[in-house]
């Protein structure tokens, strides 16, 4: 593992992370009710599609094990080239189809085994995925609705998840009266309001302009702040990766592989402002040549 971390915030305890994805996590952090599992596990993890006659490895033997931090979920990004089993990999968290179930290895959330999509996993897509007949309140309270919250309480908790992502005076547009990011502010007040304990973001800002994209990526980190939830993000930036992860997980492929853990310090600054930094541009160089290199070294 490469740790270019200075140090964690004091809420995010790093004891017990094991120093090397390969590593098999020996201590479980032990919470007021016992051994508490790890949030998701991967134990040699393999994904073969079909195609035709012909079969095709798009996962080869994931391993990984993000622990459980009392009170404080991890910032995790998968980062790799087009093809390399990123969304693959994301889609076997959230048990969804074709990608789930795997083909060997077993995939854990809170210690016991994926057998589908559950309310404890939520995810953001790249296109933006609202109901294009609903208004931005009524896709916002869509998941509230789906867990029987009443009318008056989901309302108030999809204002201020509205408020929380600015887009207070728009709350009776529809999909297609917004622009890019503000349909992603949707998607993801929409997701974050049912507070689900682990976010899947599929390349959410892929398809923003760069300073949209700066602005979301900001706003991300400031709501996962509040909401203690291990997020897993997907994106082929290497500097969205440096800017965002607490962990970044390098990919090759295909066949898709888990090639190096890397652990990241947390910045201060804007997305902008950090790229000024001459450390932060040493990760960025870092991570470059990692995944230009054959075995991620
Ligand atoms: P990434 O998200 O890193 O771009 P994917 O996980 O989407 O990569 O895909 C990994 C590999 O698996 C790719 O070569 C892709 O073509 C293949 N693949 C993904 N989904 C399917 C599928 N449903 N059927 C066949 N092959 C697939
Ligand atoms: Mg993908």
């Amino acid at each position: 593992m490469s740790d270019v971390s200075p140090a964690k915030p004091a809420s995010c305890p790093t004891e017990g992370t094991p120093k090397n994805w390969e590593a098999k996590s020996e201590e479980i952090p032990t919470g007021p009710h016992g051994p508490v599992p790890p949030v998701v596990q991967f134990k040699n993890v393999s994904k073969e599609f079909r195609r035709g006659n012909d079969k095709f490895l798009a996962l080869d033997g994931v391993d990984f094990v993000v622990e459980n931090l009392p009170d404080c979920g991890e910032f995790v990004c998968l980062l790799g080239p087009s093809g390399c089993g990123k969304s693959t990999l994301l889609r076997l968290i959230a048990g969804l189809e074709p990608h789930f179930p795997p083909s060997a290895g077993e995939v854990l959330v809170g210690g016991k085994t994926v057998l589908g999509p559950g309310a404890d996993r939520a995810m953001v897509f790249q296109d933006y995925t609202s109901y294009p007949n609903r208004t931005v309140l009524k896709n916002v309270e869509f998941g509230l609705e789906i867990q029987g919250k009443p009318r008056a309480e989901r309302r108030d908790i999809a204002m201020s998840w509205i408020a929380k992502v600015g887009l207070q005076g728009h709350e009776k547009k529809y999909p297609h009266e917004l622009s890019g990011g503000m349909k992603q502010r949707v998607a993801i007040a929409r997701t974050l309001a049912v507070r689900p304990s682990i976010v899947l973001m599929d390349e959410p800002f892929g398809a923003l302009d760069p300073e949209t994209r700066y602005s979301m990526q900001e706003l991300l980190i400031q709501l996962w702040k509040e909401m203690q939830s291990t997020v897993f993000f997907v994106t082929h930036s290497i500097t969205e990766a440096a800017y965002l992860g607490d962990r970044v997980y390098l990919m090759h492929g295909p066949p898709g592989r888990l090639v190096e853990e890397i652990k990241l310090p947390r910045p201060e600054e804007s997305p902008l402002e950090v790229e000024s930094r001459a450390d932060f541009r040493e990760v960025v160089a870092l991570l470059k040549s990692k995944i230009h290199s054959p075995k991620g070294n």
